[in-house]
């Protein structure tokens, strides 16, 4: 890199996640020299050094796979001594315990609270290979809060404006799909279109929730609750989009449907962006320097950015190797909606930005959104066969918009097919381990009122009764759409990760419309339940720092939420340069060679996982680069 420490390239992009390796891909193809700066470290010449990490994890969680490691000599890794540092799910604890989420020694995200920010992240391309794969579009209201309910903001661009996009990203990412499937609350295609790939089959589980909804109508006092235009009389169960193959796509293999999407695909079934990444450093034209964390974006005298500082490491706590600056005509921060702003707030150029970059309105940090993810799970009366699949292939997408929009949040339900596998703990391992030490961690192994207390079972009767619970095991998600809150938001913290740079600052809070919304996914939870006849094991810990409490229908209930990992809305998109860090094409209103990319630029957060749409958005701001900062 020192050798060309005065080359200037064409773009320079910060973050090689899904938005910079699909915004590097577009634009090696059209023959721009791009140089991406990666804070994480390369990715691994064989992906089965990420399995290996993965197998030999004690915690297996989002993050085991990948580096940095999770765990030090003491517990959690000081994320005062880490390079690039990211949470981790571990690091949501309750106060004074494990993982204390208050504790800056084993939280790298500071939280001020007062909730916790429960979603996490990785570093590099392969590390985002955590996700799940949902590929949903948004519903066009969701671009219109404003405007249909009064609520929020508009984006400055409507469904029609991303609709090829949609398809392009589809075709990119490889989605398995059916149109008819997906169009419904106004969502359309262009003419003729298909998903790359045919849908992936409903699960067995799937089908369960489908028949006990859907075999006899609803009455509408049992769904008037929901505050649709009109009480449905039939909730549709529909198939997932899915960045997942049903069939081989692209060199890579069809789906073999063992349930461990998250945190990792074992045979890349699942798409992940070092695919992308990988063809775009085959175009020739796109460099990777890893380890390398941009520490500043430089505003020249023009106002346009004239470099990216950054600062190289060689090991994961080990000292800083090198300091130095790329140069280039373009510019683009693909860092996430956490690290974007945090970038940004860092870069004060010797007070000439004492706000931090592209921050003349003062919204960057601000808004951060996530889609607090209320989860439920119960023991089915007839066997439902969990633990086949994909983690998920339906859900419950109709209820997603509607005119109570004008008074609570949305939401969307996920039906799980991997049976109580993270909501204990680690199933089957845990209600296994229950069975035979006579313990009653999962809750299947209540004391008996023989003197001998909980079961200890061997040999066939242990299979029979294992057999017996893992087969009836049912899991649900809400995903609930959060309020864009000025207040929610991304500061520098007094706390330095191992280079020096200030940490990320979270203040995080549900509103009382974001709340409404839950009470909502309760009713509805019990609707579900009761329909499917489940006996419901959902437990909320009493020291989880997520748990809060609400009256519903006369009684007192506690609700929590995990992290759904779908962090947005920190660099708002939008017409107006007052109210807003970006413009519809993702261009900085500040600095007109500078483009923020990914969900921090979401004005709201809807229902859909965000990852399409960021996709979509990505490959249509690359357009905009090619097409306007390179006219000749
Ligand atoms: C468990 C889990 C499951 C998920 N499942 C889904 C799903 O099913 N569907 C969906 O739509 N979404 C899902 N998501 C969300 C999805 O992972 C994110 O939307 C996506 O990763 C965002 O992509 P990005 O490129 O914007 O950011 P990232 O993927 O976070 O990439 C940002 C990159 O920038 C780098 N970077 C940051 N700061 C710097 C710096 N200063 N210098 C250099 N590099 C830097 C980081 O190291 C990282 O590599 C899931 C998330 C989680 C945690
Ligand atoms: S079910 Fe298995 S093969 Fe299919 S995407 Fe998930 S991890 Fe990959």
């Amino acid at each position: 890199m020192a050798a060309e420490a005065d080359k200037v390239w064409d773009v320079a992009i910060v973050g090689s996640g899904f938005a910079g390796a699909l915004i590097a891909h577009e634009l090696g193809k059209g023959r721009k020299n791009v140089i991406i700066l990666e804070a994480g470290a390369g990715i691994p010449p064989n992906f089965n050094a990420y399995i290996r990490r993965f197998y030999s994890a004690a915690a297996k969680v989002p993050e085991s796979p990948y580096t940095p490691e999770i765990f030090g000599p003491d517990g959690l890794s000081d994320p005062n001594i880490v390079n690039a540092g990211r949470p981790t799910v571990l690091s949501v604890g309750p106060k004074g315990g494990f993982g204390d989420w208050t504790d800056p020694k084993q939280a790298y995200l500071i939280q001020k609270g007062p909730r916790p920010f429960a979603s996490t992240y990785d570093r590099i391309a392969g590390g985002t290979s955590h996700w799940l794969g949902t590929c949903l579009r948004f519903v066009p209201n969701d671009f219109k809060m404003k405007s249909q309910y009064g609520q929020f903001a508009d984006w400055p661009i409507e469904y029609k404006d991303l609709n090829s996009w949609y398809g392009e990203a589809e075709a990119e990412l490889g989605v398995s799909g059916d149109v008819d499937e997906q169009t419904y609350l106004g969502v359309e295609f262009s003419p003729g279109y298909k998903y790359p790939m045919r849908k992936i089959p409903n699960s067995t589980t799937d089908q369960y929730v489908d028949k006990s909804l859907n075999t006899d109508p609803l009455a509408e006092d049992e769904t008037q609750f929901l505050g649709m235009r009109t009480p449905p009389t039939t909730i549709p169960v529909r198939g997932v989009p899915a960045a997942r193959n049903s069939e081989p796509y692209r060199n890579r293999r069809a789906c073999a449907g063992n349930t461990n999407c998250i945190p990792i695909c074992p045979i890349q079934a699942k798409y992940d962006p070092t695919i992308t990444l990988n063809d775009a450093r085959n175009t020739g034209f796109v460099k990777f320097a890893e380890r390398t964390v941009a520490s500043e974006v430089v505003v020249g005298q023009n106002g346009l950015i004239s470099e990216i500082k950054f600062i190289r490491y060689k090991t994961d706590t080990g000292q800083r190797s090198e300091s130095g600056s790329v140069k280039a005509r373009v510019y683009v921060i693909a860092a996430n909606a956490i690290e974007t702003p945090r970038l940004l707030l860092m870069s004060k150029n010797g007070g000439r930005t004492a706000r931090g970059v592209a921050n003349t309105s003062d919204m960057v940090g601000r808004n951060l959104m996530d889609h607090p993810y209320y989860v439920a799970w119960g023991m089915s009366p007839e066997q439902i066969y969990p633990y086949r699949g994909p983690l998920i292939t339906s859900g419950i997408g109709d209820l997603c918009d509607g005119p109570f929009r004008r008074e609570r949040a949305a939401f969307r339900v996920d039906i799980g097919n991997e049976g109580w596998n993270f909501v204990v703990g680690g199933d089957p391992n845990v209600t296994t381990l229950d069975f035979v030490n006579g313990l009653n961690r999962s809750g299947l192994n209540p004391r008996s009122n023989s003197p001998l207390g909980n079961e200890a079972l061997f040999g066939k009767q242990l299979a029979d009764r294992l057999n017996e619970k893992f087969t009836r095991q049912f899991r649900c998600g809400f995903l609930i759409e959060q309020t864009p809150d000025p207040d929610n938001r991304v500061t520098l913290a007094d706390f330095n990760d191992g280079l020096g740079l200030p940490r990320p600052q979270i203040s995080y809070n549900l509103s009382d419309y974001t709340r409404r919304g839950f009470i909502t996914a309760h009713r509805m939870k019990d609707l579900l339940f009761r329909k499917m006849r489940l006996t419901e094991f959902t437990r909320i810990d009493p020291d989880d720092p997520s748990r809060f409490e609400e009256e519903i229908d006369g009684k007192p209930v506690s609700l929590n939420y995990i992290g759904a990992g779908h962090v947005m809305g920190t660099c708002r998109m939008g017409d107006d340069p007052k109210q807003s860090v970006v413009d519809k094409f993702q261009r900085s209103h500040d600095h007109k060679n500078l483009y923020l990319v990914g969900s921090s630029t979401f004005p709201t957060g809807a229902t859909a996982n965000p990852t399409l749409t960021i996709a979509a958005l990505s490959l249509r701001t690359a357009k905009h680069i090619l097409d306007n900062d390179f006219r000749r």
